[in-house]
């Protein structure tokens, strides 16, 4: 059986680095190029700690595109700069995996125009952690329940988007799973801008980033005389891998977008 040829962009990050290591210890993928604006000519194994791998850092996307022939393209880099990798992969005709969070709606409308005219799958997911997922699924069963709700999502002080990608879909599956308006009215008194949080459909988000954090979120619910917590945490960059490789090997499988790891298992 053929190997999927993988190219990784943002591979010198923290996330990158990652997928590195995960693609390479796949038997049935094989790594053909990592990208990124910075290392550009290092061997991408010695800076993931694997050793020589005889693949340097390239910095030039579509050169990378053009002489690797990768079949699939897996994104973390940057809110700023992923629309314009997604759109070369298309056109080089590469299906493409993407963990970079920060997309707007319309960023996802456009991809989905991209990804249905090259006939080519695009895989978007705010959070490749399984236990994520499975947070905000039973977010969306609580809901039914407990309509008031807020979310105290926490990451590292480097994280550029505010809030988290995570924290905006589970606020779409919570309004995806009321059935009843949030009945609470706090007062508006704010005597600190912000103080509140953020309101996404109905859902206050709060945004907490500290040094020594990875990814961190709490679904809140409150009723009378009682209140539901759901929290996950992600307490190594390795608990994104495996939703990483599953979308990874079926990125080819489908065409137009797919939003969210969870459409992807079971
Ligand atoms: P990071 O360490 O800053 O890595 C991003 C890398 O991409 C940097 O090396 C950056 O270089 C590089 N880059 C920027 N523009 C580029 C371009 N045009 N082409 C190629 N590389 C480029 O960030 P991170 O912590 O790895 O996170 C990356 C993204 O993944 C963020 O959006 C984060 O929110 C997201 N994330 C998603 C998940 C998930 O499960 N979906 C989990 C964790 C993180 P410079 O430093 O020079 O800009």
């Amino acid at each position: 059986m053929d190997k999927i040829r993988v190219l990784v962009t943002g591979a010198y990050g923290r996330m990158g680095r990652e997928v590195v290591k995960a693609v390479v210890a796949q038997e049935d993928l094989e790594l053909v190029g990592a990208v990124d604006k910075v290392g550009g000519g290092q061997d991408i194994g010695q800076i993931c700690g694997l050793g020589v791998l005889g693949l340097t850092v390239e910095t030039d996307l579509t050169v990378v595109l053009g002489n690797t022939a990768p079949a699939v393209m897996v994104d973390f880099t940057t809110p700023l700069t992923v629309m314009d990798n997604i759109k070369a992969a298309l056109e080089a005709g590469v299906a493409v995996v993407v963990g970079t969070t920060g997309l707007t709606e319309e960023n996802l409308d456009e991809i989905n125009d991209l990804a249905a005219r090259s006939e080519r799958g695009v895989i978007v997911a705010p959070n490749f952690a399984l236990g994520a997922v499975l947070m905000m699924r039973f977010a969306k069963e609580a809901a039914r329940y407990f309509p008031d709700v807020e979310i105290i999502e926490l990451h590292h002080d480097r994280k550029i988007d505010a809030p988290s990608g995570t924290a905006l879909k589970t606020a779409e599956m919570i309004a995806a799973g009321r059935v009843a308006e949030p009945g609470s009215k706090p007062a508006p008194l704010e005597k600190i801008n912000g103080a509140r949080g953020g309101e996404y459909l109905g859902t206050k988000i709060h945004s907490v980033r500290l040094p020594g954090l990875i990814a961190h979120q709490e679904v809140i619910f409150g009723n009378q005389g009682q209140t539901l917590t759901i929290r996950h945490d992600s307490l190594d960059r390795s608990s994104f891998m495996p939703g990483v490789i599953l979308a990874v090997r079926k990125a080819q499988e489908i065409k137009g977008l797919v939003y969210g790891l969870d459409a992807l298992i079971d």
